[in-house]
């Protein structure tokens, strides 16, 4: 693909994003919110990863952006994948995932040989991909860096990785104090980001923080009006510039229905189906892209959704991976719910559903980007982190927003573990459904916050909203760092 419009006057920014759905859909996101106020914009993927971006491409081409696709070839073989292993969806198993990081770093030398003859005046990267620091140095350009979190998150990751918080604790259950965040916050180790294992992953870990201690200040898709006391706090710890840029999926959108991959299902009879329930009555359930729930606990957590009466979605994405799901399934469950219950099996339209008038709330996993587009739907939620900094964001969304109920996961859902406990019954399934859904001045509460935190973020994107204004306000320091450098 080329340009599809500007010239080269416009601050050339190069984005990498992580081969990952939850780091790629922001940042394609974040290319067009670019290029839409005056930059041009290359998006670095691969082959497999490109096939996967069509919504994207067509955003671009419909809106005439200023976004180029490069594609660099990516040696899956190489290092020890299967050919066109190419997204961390599609590693098997964490054995792997040290050679998928390795493949991701090994695109060091092609993208350098790509950018040398004409430097960009800016890269944005995952801080996953912490190999460009070496690249934006090569080419003597800021490298900035995109972390997925939100602001709470990054400075409690800030603060634990400072301080080697997690050094020394061995008992799971033990509550640690992070110290020097500006609300009280405890955690136990499995709540901690970084506290999950890879093989080989420490010394990786490692680079990305350095690199993260190198860049040049950082994105977030957020906004300051969100959570404004972290922000302003991790942008003093840093000492960085923090631009915070989201919503980025409030972006004005043709294929709100295509991110990421292409929907397992009918959009159009899906979008029918929720015509046809009353407003607010659905709740929506989906774990995101890479969370591997075990088959005993989503039997569990249909029984519960059964038990609710509740009009439900529920995107399951094990059904390929566990066939006893699919059985369990067929095997009298979506007979019984058939009436009030869409079972998506792979991927759904996640954004044009949840921005839906029927859908009145929102169980997830807590991935930061589900949780910002719930935030941006209005819907309260229902938290069940899995991994990672989804417990941070538990945390945010129940203590500090007010606009979510807990389900009570304690521990972590390990990735490509399988052999793992249940850890929410039906009963606190039904329960937590009935406090969020029902009738009653608690949960009246919790719908009327969220539907202001939607308002807000919208505002954010006013002509003088501040995320508006910090697009514009990274353009322009960027532009200018180039032209002062010649
Ligand atoms: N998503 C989607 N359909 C699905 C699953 C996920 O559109 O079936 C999107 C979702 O809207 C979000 C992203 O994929 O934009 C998942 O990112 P998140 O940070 O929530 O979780 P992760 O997948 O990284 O754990």
């Amino acid at each position: 693909m080329t340009f599809t419009g500007g010239g080269s006057a416009r601050p050339h920014f190069v984005l990498v994003p992580m081969l990952l759905q939850g780091h790629t859909i922001p940042m394609a996101d974040m290319a067009c919110l670019l290029a839409e106020r005056g930059a041009q914009v290359t998006f670095i993927t691969t082959p497999v990863n490109a096939a996967r971006l069509a919504g994207f491409v067509a955003d671009v081409e419909a809106g005439g952006l200023a976004v180029r696709l490069v594609e660099l070839r990516f040696p899956a073989v190489e290092f020890g994948l299967p050919d066109g292993c190419e997204n961390m969806d599609m590693v098997q198993g964490k054995g792997l995932l040290l050679n998928f990081m390795e493949a991701c770093a090994a695109l060091r030398e092609p993208l350098k040989a790509h950018l040398r003859h004409s430097p960009p005046c800016c890269i944005v990267s995952d801080k996953m991909q912490w190999w460009t620091g070496d690249v934006a140095r090569e080419l003597g350009v800021p490298r900035v860096t995109f972390n997925g979190y939100c602001g709470f998150s990054s400075l409690a990751r800030y603060i634990i990785n400072r301080d080697k918080v997690l050094e020394h604790v061995t008992d799971e259950n033990k509550l640690i104090t992070i110290q020097g965040f500006p609300t009280p916050l405890e955690l136990t180790r499995p709540q901690c980001p970084g506290s999950l294992s890879f093989p080989g992953m420490e010394e990786i870990r490692d680079k990305i923080y350095e690199e993260e201690l190198r860049c040049d200040g950082e994105v977030i898709n957020s906004f300051r009006e969100l959570e404004t006391l972290y922000i302003e706090s991790f942008e003093q710890m840093r000492r960085k510039k923090v631009w915070t840029i989201g919503p980025m999926c409030l972006r004005d959108s043709n294929t709100m229905a295509a991110r990421g991959n292409k929907a397992s299902m009918d959009e159009a009879q899906c979008l029918q189906w929720l015509d046809s329930m009353k407003p607010g009555s659905v709740i929506f359930i989906s774990f995101g892209s890479l969370a591997c729930t075990i088959p005993q606990q989503l039997v569990e957590l249909g029984l519960g959704l059964e038990a609710s009466k509740k009009p439900f979605i529920w995107v399951i994405k094990a059904g390929a991976k566990f066939p006893e799901v699919e059985e369990w399934l067929a095997d009298g469950f979506e007979e019984r719910v058939k009436d009030r219950g869409m079972i998506i099996r792979g991927w759904a339209p996640q954004v044009m559903i949840l921005w839906h008038q029927a859908i009145g709330g929102f169980m997830t996993h807590c991935g930061w980007n589900s949780t910002i587009e719930g935030i941006c739907a209005g819907v309260p939620m229902i938290t069940w982190p899995h991994f990672a900094e989804q417990f941070l964001n538990e945390k945010l969304v129940v203590d500090v927003l007010k606009t979510g109920v807990e389900v009570g996961v304690k521990g972590l859902t390990e990735w490509g573990n399988e052999q793992q406990e249940v850890m929410v019954t039906r009963d606190v399934v039904e329960t937590s459904l009935s406090t969020l859904m029902d009738e009653g001045e608690a949960a009246e509460k919790l719908r009327v916050r969220a539907k202001d935190y939607a308002i807000k973020a919208r505002r954010a994107f006013d002509e003088e909203g501040s995320s508006n204004n910090n697009i514009r306000l990274l353009i322009q320091e960027m532009g200018n760092t180039t032209n002062a450098s010649g």
